[in-house]
């Protein structure tokens, strides 16, 4: 119960970094106030390393190429970073 809550708090958090307005997704994430893309990316909780994204079964799962595993979301800090 506690996991299905923090998952669906997780999905509203994508904010801009530069106005903190929503950002749409479009096939990309997108702020309608700044007109900038910007990509999600995952850091390692332990090792800070960028992480890859692996696409499996329609699921995103995050692996870090330093730690050698996969990371679990919920420890996960993502960031966005501007595009165009
Ligand atoms: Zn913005
Ligand atoms: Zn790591």
């Amino acid at each position: 119960m506690k996991d299905t809550k923090r998952d669906g708090i997780n999905m509203q958090e994508n904010l801009c970094p530069c106005c903190q307005n929503p950002l749409v997704w479009d096939g990309r994430y997108h702020c309608a106030q700044c007109k900038h893309h910007f990509n999600k990316i995952g850091f390692c909780p332990e090792c800070d390393s960028e992480l890859e994204k692996l696409q499996a079964c329609g699921a995103a799962n995050f692996f870090c190429n330093s730690c050698n595993e996969l990371k679990s979301k919920s420890k996960i800090r993502f960031e966005f970073q501007a595009q165009d």
